[in-house]
Parts: C-alpha cells; sequence; structure tokens
C-alpha cells in the first residue's frame, strides 16, 4: 500500500439481525478511523468475513465466503458466531489472519490495526465527526433499523449454543440505547426493530438500574423502554419476546398505538414435556390463555412464533398436541424449523432422535396446517384500511410492509396504485384481498386526494 493511500476494507456480513448490528458496529469504528469500505474483493487491502455458526448449513456458507474472501483478496479477518467454535476456521482456512469471537468489535480493530494501520491525520481533523454520520453506518435500507438492546442469554435451551458463543446476558445502559434511538429516527429511520436473544429479560442483569435519558430517570427495563421509544413517533417493534407475566404489561401499550401491535413470541413447542426437554424459559407458562387475555386487551394485535418439529424423542402424540395448539391459538404467522443437531447442544444426547425424513415431514405437516389459520386472519383484513409503511416503489406500484409484517420474515403489502407514494413513507391503504403471506391494498380515499 502507498503511504498516502486511503487503508480500505471489504466487508462480508452473514447471519442473523444480531450479527449484522455487530458488522454496523465494526462498519462505523472502521469509518470513524479513517478506513475506506471497499464494495469488492479487489479494490480492499483485506476483508472481514461476519460469519454465523448457528447450524450446520451456516457453518458451511460461512466457511465458503471465507475461502472466497481468501482467494479472491488473500488478506481475511473472520468474526462472528463461526469465530467461537473451536478452532474449526482455522483448520479449514490456515491463511486467515485472525479470528475472533462474536461481539468482538474491540478485538476485530486490533486485528485490523495490526495488518493494516489506520492513517494518520492531522489534529485539526476529526474523523469521527467528518466522516460518520451520527446514527452510525447501518446495513438496512434508510427507513429501518436494528436496535440491539443486549447481548448473550441465561437460558440453557437444550438445542442452542448461542450462550456458549455469546455468553450470559448483558444488557446495554438504557440511556445509551434512547440516544442510539434518537440518532436513528434524526436519521430518517421509520421503524425501530428491538432485538436481542431475550428481549424480555432486559435489565435483569442489572437489576433494572436506573439509567438517564435526556437527564430523564429511566428504569433499565422493558417496560419503560417501551414507553421511552414510544415518545419518538415511530414503528417499534419487539422481536424475541418470552411469555413471562411481565410481557403482559406491554400489550396496553400496544393498544394505546404507543408501539406496534406485534409480538415476536418463539414458543417452539407446545407439549409440557418437549417444553421441558428443551428447558424452555418460561415453559410452564398457559401461553393459550396468555393469547387469548393479550386478544382481549389488544385485539389486533399480530402474533408470530416459531417451532421446532422432530425434537428427539417427540412422540406422534406430541407432535398433534403441537398442532392443535396452533388450531386453538390461531397465531397469525408461524415459522418451522426441521430439529437440526447443533454441534455442542446438549439435546444431541437426548434419547429418540429422529431421522432427518421424519423431522422435515412434521415440519411439512405443520406448515400446510397453519397456512389456512394465516389465510384466515389475512382474510379477516379484506375490506380494513390499514397504515403502512413503504419499502419498494416501481412503476407497477408501491411495496410496503403492515404493523402485522416484519421486515424479511412476514409478508407483504402490495399497493397497486402506488407508484406515487414515496419509499419510508407512511400511506392509508385499504385491502382487498389476500393470499397465505401477502395482502393486497388500494390507496385509502383520503390518502388517494394527497
Ligand atoms: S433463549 Fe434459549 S434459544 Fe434463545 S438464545 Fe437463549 S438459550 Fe438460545
Amino acid at each position: 500500500m502507498s503511504s498516502n493511500k486511503i487503508p480500505t476494507v471489504g466487508f462480508v456480513s452473514l447471519g442473523c439481525p444480531k450479527a449484522t448490528v455487530d458488522s454496523e458496529h465494526i462498519l462505523t469504528r472502521l469509518k470513524s478511523e479513517g478506513y475506506a469500505i471497499s464494495g469488492s474483493y479487489q479494490g480492499a487491502d483485506l476483508v472481514v468475513v461476519n460469519t454465523c455458526g448457528f447450524i450446520d448449513a451456516a457453518v458451511e456458507e460461512s466457511l465458503d465466503a471465507i475461502g472466497e474472501a481468501l482467494a479472491e483478496n488473500g488478506r481475511v479477518i473472520v468474526t462472528g458466531c463461526l469465530g467461537a467454535k473451536g478452532d474449526i476456521v482455522q483448520q479449514t482456512h490456515p491463511k486467515v489472519l485472525a479470528v475472533t469471537g462474536p461481539h468482538a468489535a474491540k478485538e476485530v480493530m486490533a486485528a485490523v490495526h495490526a495488518h493494516l494501520p489506520p492513517p494518520v491525520f492531522d489534529s485539526a481533523h476529526d474523523p469521527f465527526s467528518d466522516l460518520v454520520p451520527p446514527q452510525g453506518i447501518r446495513l438496512t435500507p434508510q427507513h429501518y433499523a436494528y436496535l440491539k438492546i443486549s447481548e448473550g442469554c441465561n437460558h440453557r435451551c437444550t438445542f442452542c449454543i448461542i450462550p456458549s458463543l455469546r455468553g450470559d446476558l448483558t444488557s446495554r445502559p438504557i440511556g445509551e440505547v434512547m440516544k442510539e434511538a434518537e440518532a436513528l429516527v434524526d436519521a430518517g429511520v421509520r421503524e425501530l426493530l428491538v432485538i436481542s436473544q431475550d428481549t424480555s429479560a432486559y435489565g435483569i442483569d442489572v437489576k433494572y438500574r436506573t439509567g438517564f435519558c435526556n437527564g430523564r430517570p429511566l428504569k433499565t427495563r422493558l417496560y419503560e423502554l417501551c414507553q421511552a421509544l414510544g415518545e419518538l413517533g415511530v414503528w417499534v417493534r419487539l422481536h424475541y419476546v418470552y411469555p413471562y407475566p411481565s410481557v403482559d404489561a406491554l400489550i396496553p401499550l400496544m393498544a394505546e398505538g404507543k408501539i406496534l401491535p406485534y409480538l415476536d413470541v418463539p414458543f417452539q413447542h407446545a407439549s409440557p414435556r418437549i417444553l421441558k426437554l428443551m428447558k424452555r424459559p418460561a415453559k410452564s407458562e398457559n401461553n393459550l390463555e396468555r393469547i387469548k387475555a393479550w386478544r382481549a386487551v389488544c385485539p389486533d394485535i399480530t402474533i408470530r412464533s416459531t417451532f421446532i418439529t422432530g425434537f428427539p424423542g417427540e412422540t406422534e402424540a406430541e407432535f398433534e398436541e403441537l398442532l392443535q395448539f396452533l388450531e386453538e391459538a390461531e397465531l397469525d404467522r408461524v415459522g418451522a424449523f426441521a430439529y437440526s443437531p447443533v454441534e455442542g447442544a446438549a439435546a444431541n444426547a437426548l434419547p429418540g432422535a429422529w431421522p432427518q425424513e421424519v423431522r422435515e415431514e412434521r415440519k411439512r405437516r405443520l406448515m400446510e396446517f397453519q397456512e389456512d389459520i394465516s389465510t384466515r386472519r389475512l382474510e379477516a383484513k379484506i375490506g380494513r384500511t390499514i397504515e403502512v409503511l413503504i419499502d419498494e416503489v416501481d412503476e407497477e406500484g408501491a411495496v410496503a410492509r403492515s404493523a402485522g409484517d416484519a421486515p424479511e420474515i412476514d409478508g407483504l403489502v402490495y399497493i397497486t396504485d402506488g407508484e406515487e407514494l414515496e419509499v419510508g413513507e407512511f400511506a392509508r391503504v385499504t385491502v382487498t384481498d389476500c393470499d397465505v403471506h401477502d395482502l393486497y391494498a388500494t390507496l385509502a380515499a383520503e390518502q388517494a386526494k394527497h
């Protein structure tokens, strides 16, 4: 590298929204120190690959991405969940320059400094304010952003290795979270997606310590956080919420329109015996009663959940119990995963492992069973006028999302006459039709006049 060339880093970001947030933090630090970010392997002096190591397919994808970066560029630093899984990275790719685990911006920066020193600025130059927007660097579109409120998890679900990769729950100070949220909103974000491994546990590790937001005392607790976020005037969507009794207090905030009437609650199963084998949080709650009570307070609430099929020892009767639960719970959105034995997970030692075909076949049956229920829930919206946030616009109309649709995992709202709308704006539309996942709509009368 010649001395006057700006040191340039390539970046590959894989994995879940939590990994995306880690990538955003690293990119923000790189930019703030004056590094340039390259969109190609060839234009970069080295490449950082943020990996995922959750399931075997993700491990393979991550190893392939590292191999590609090595072949195309040759100088590669690896970070993320795969980096925390023993020495699999070094064994497969001995040429990588350095390997760190997830949530390790400091270690990644140290490795970058060692292999590609930052540029030297004169003292009048403040690289942070000159090069980095106040909201940091983000990888999501301009109008929505993930807001990570904690790292790690205190649970030990037997199918999961995240606590061994990311450690115990560490909540971010509420003042810091609010400052980030306000900066995002100032920068034009219209929807904040609150994420963590266990959102409902926010603040438990710091005993709900009081923090400060613009001089105002605020407890480090989900309820207080939702209240404060609800005052920012944007959509606030909660992900990874477990059905603890404390969640009930959030539902009135949804009914009052302070936060979106949307709960992403990963139930994973309905049979008490399987939930116990899974060591799930809040496993003894009566979830059907709870869902009924939530809907009584907030009839418009959208409930999304995920389930695992073919867990070791799951009998046919227990699987049927899960289907029965779905029938009664009438969840709006459901995702299913065939049980996948993750290396290092305690569940691998449980008796009664099912062959892949059984796990997959149950997944297929579950999704087919749920299809009618999800369609019925969407059909009930036909004829109603709802608010949507516009994601894309072209000459054929606009693609948007409603309060019931989280980006990338739920459905979409197709607005057939929405070609004049703008990305990132809210609009009122009338629902005209639906299929299993998506809604079709036209501009509401009051919107069409604008
Ligand atoms: S709650 Fe369970 S599944 Fe979720 S991160 Fe913690 S241990 Fe893993």
